[in-house]
């Protein structure tokens, strides 16, 4: 499967800033090593700005994140790209689950990139801007749940690739068992101040984990919250 491109009249009524500016984000990302060209292209055609408070929106293209409220954060643009090259770096993937939605930026990255997004997110508030969002880009394939998402969307699996954007302190077995045979998981793990990003790819009835690098995340937390 291509690239799904973003409507083009819709973009320009986001006010899409200039494309000088989004093309320096994506050098950047080039410098610190990201290689997968459809996860640039989709990131330089993005707007991130939608996904953040106005106050906020001037440093959209900053790399770096970004409070979004709730105590929550918008990932910085390296990790959503590093977290999507490492899952579809085993090909094209139809099915993915997110958990934790968030601001619903890495969501749309995702969704301009595989068939079908699944969503989870435990904070309705944030869940419902995202959705509103999702909806002003235009994008159809995206289905979302209001849940905690640790023990993932059982009634949606299998997934080809699961992303989670929340920390847990150690690998959360009942997403392993929602992968397709040769399914990837990109998920930090770890307390606060010692997490690593790591890869597991199903193998049969085992699994294989890669440490990918250190990163900082919010927790994963448990309960859904209105
Ligand atoms: N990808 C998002 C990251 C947001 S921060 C973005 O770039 O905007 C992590 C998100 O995970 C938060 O919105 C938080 O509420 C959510 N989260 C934390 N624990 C969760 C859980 N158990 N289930 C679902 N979502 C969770």
């Amino acid at each position: 499967m291509g690239i799904r491109r973003l409507n083009h009249q819709k973009l320009t009524g986001i006010g899409m800033t200039s494309r000088r500016t989004r093309e320096r984000l994506i050098n950047r990302l080039r410098e610190e090593g990201i290689t997968n060209e459809d996860v640039l292209e989709v990131m330089l055609n993005t707007p991130r700005h939608i996904f953040l408070d106005e106050a906020l929106s001037h440093r959209a293209y900053e790399d770096t994140a970004l409070p979004i409220g709730h105590n929550q954060t918008l990932s910085q643009p390296y990790i959503v790209a590093r977290m999507t090259e490492a899952l579809l770096a085993g090909g094209p993937m139809r099915r993915v689950l997110e958990v934790g939605t968030g601001s619903g930026y890495q969501t749309v990255i995702l969704a301009q990139l595989v068939r079908q997004v699944f969503s989870v997110e435990r904070i309705l508030p944030l869940q419902e801007q995202a959705r509103e969002r999702i909806k002003l880009l235009g994008l159809r394939n995206v289905k979302m749940k209001h849940a905690d998402g640790t023990m993932g969307w059982p009634e949606k699996k299998p997934f080809d690739g699961i992303i989670v954007t929340a920390a847990p302190r150690t690998l959360p077995r009942g997403l392993i068992s929602q992968l397709s045979p040769k399914g990837r998981l990109v998920i930090p793990i770890g307390p606060d101040q010692d997490q690593k990003l790591v890869l597991v790819t199903r193998d049969g009835d085992g699994y294989k984990k890669e440490v990918l690098e250190a990163v900082r995340f919010v927790p994963l937390l448990g309960g859904a919250i209105s």
